[in-house]
């Protein structure tokens, strides 16, 4: 509402400077308002952080350097930062008035992949990972730009306090690609040391759309995951005499044939579902029978009770089969990683799209599919709080269309190869954020706050 006399200024001065004198208001598109030119303000600082953060890569619970980077940007803006909440997470406060508490999160990690897009500013950082191998780091998950996008909203957030009020509440996420850093900086207080949040919010970057369009779903939008490990036993012996033994081999092979039909026989064909067996280990030489086959699976859902009919069919395929091959032991079954659905908030959903959508015109919001992947920003909205993750569309929109042409594929998220359209990917994500706080922290009437 407060928005509307400036969107019809800026559309009026707009329409004045840019528009050839033949087109008429009616003909006009929604324009963009005074946010662009408060992006265009900010928008060399974010670059220079986004190449720096590029050529500076961490991984996974070991963001110092990216959350020390991080921590000074947002106090020499004013914030209130607190670092090493769960570990290498850090929290920016901004209090501006009365009003409700918003999060948003930036994840801060990098993945053990390899650079190849050959940019001028492409990661060389190699390190050892956890089972000392040495691996290239790069971010290849695009977190480089919500840290960018993130660092700019704050900016034009700090220098623009008369258009909100409430409290924003920024934090830097350590170790989003093991699905866990959520939970560490929750476990280490983030909903009660810090102003709890009514709302939490996200931006993610997405190589199946053009940059310059923002996604948004209302409802599960990325699926439960869990991870399982599963242990046969047999009795193992000489290849030569297997009558001697019970070949945990060749339970193993029933077993990942039998849990393929839990999806196509039990499962309804309107809810989503997948039991993929990606990794199966056994014995170490062809004559002799081992004596155990371990098994290790993905399994996704988007509900919580498709979730449970899945976890609890393999558990009766897996211990049925070790019973029919005679195993001398019931199998071990261990869940050892896993993440919720991201369930996007209906509600905030239809008001955050709505609003850019008022402000960007509706060619460049865009309601999107859901994705298979996961995503531990699901942990706020298990914990209560109302949640939304936007999508920000990252391929340079020549290549999108050529693309659609050939029907080449383009590289995904986690490729060596890519590479975000960094100037449309980072300007269209700091003006979504912007214009999603100032929706949800409208300025109060009268004079300004500050
Ligand atoms: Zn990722
Ligand atoms: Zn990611």
């Amino acid at each position: 509402m407060t928005r509307l006399p400036r969107l019809v200024a800026a559309v009026a001065v707009w329409l004045g400077t840019a528009l050839p004198c033949a087109i008429s208001l009616a003909d006009a598109q929604p324009r963009p308002t005074d946010i662009a030119a408060e992006v265009d303000a900010v928008y060399a600082q974010a670059e220079s952080l986004y190449k720096d953060l590029h050529r500076a890569p961490e991984l996974s619970g070991r963001e110092e350097k990216t959350a020390a980077t991080l921590a000074a940007g947002l106090k020499a803006l004013g914030y209130e930062v607190t670092t090493g909440v769960g570990r290498t997470g850090l929290v920016g406060v901004l209090q501006n008035g009365a009003g409700p508490v918003v999060l948003l999160r930036t994840e801060l990690d990098a993945l053990p992949v390899e650079e190849k897009t050959g940019l001028d500013y492409a990661s060389t950082v190699r390190t050892k990972d956890d089972s000392g191998a040495d691996v290239g780091v790069m971010h290849a998950c695009g977190h480089d730009i919500h840290m960018a996008a993130w660092m700019s909203t704050a900016r034009i957030m700090a220098a623009a306090r008369d258009r909100w009020a409430g409290t924003l509440v920024l934090i830097g996420q350590p170790a989003e690609e093991l699905l866990r850093g959520a939970q560490w900086m929750i476990e280490d207080g983030l909903l009660t040391r810090f102003p709890k949040p009514d709302v939490a919010l996200a931006i993610h970057d997405d190589p199946r759309h053009p940059a310059g369009v923002i996604g948004y779903r209302a409802g599960p939008s990325f699926s439960n995951s869990d991870t399982l490990r599963i242990t046969i036993y047999g009795t193992g012996g000489h290849g030569a005499r297997p009558e001697t033994t019970v070949d945990p081999v060749v339970i193993a092979a029933r077993t990942v044939l039998a849990l393929q039909t839990i999806v196509s026989r039990e499962i309804s064909a309107f809810d989503a579902a997948v039991i993929t067996v990606g990794a199966i280990h056994a014995g170490t030489k062809p004559n002799i029978i081992p004596a155990e086959a371990r098994l290790e699976l993905s399994v996704r859902s988007f509900t919580d009770k498709v979730r449970a009919h899945l976890l609890s069919a393999i558990d009766r395929v897996v211990k049925a089969e070790a019973v029919a091959g005679r195993s001398p032991k019931e199998p071990l079954i261990e869940r050892v990683d896993g993440a919720d659905a991201l369930v996007n908030d209906p509600g905030l959903t239809q008001r955050i799209a709505t609003a850019l959508s008022k402000a960007l015109g509706p060619a460049r919001v865009k309601e999107v599919g859901p994705e298979m992947g996961s995503e531990d920003f699901s942990r706020f909205h298990k914990a209560g709080i109302p949640t939304l993750m936007l999508r920000v569309g990252a391929v340079a929109p020549a290549a999108f269309e050529a693309a659609e042409t050939s029907g080449a594929t383009l590289p995904s998220l986690h490729s060596p190869l890519f590479a975000p359209d960094r100037e449309r990917t980072l300007k269209t994500a700091i003006t979504a954020e912007v214009l999603a706080l100032r929706e949800l922290m409208p300025a109060r009437a009268g004079p300004a706050s500050r």
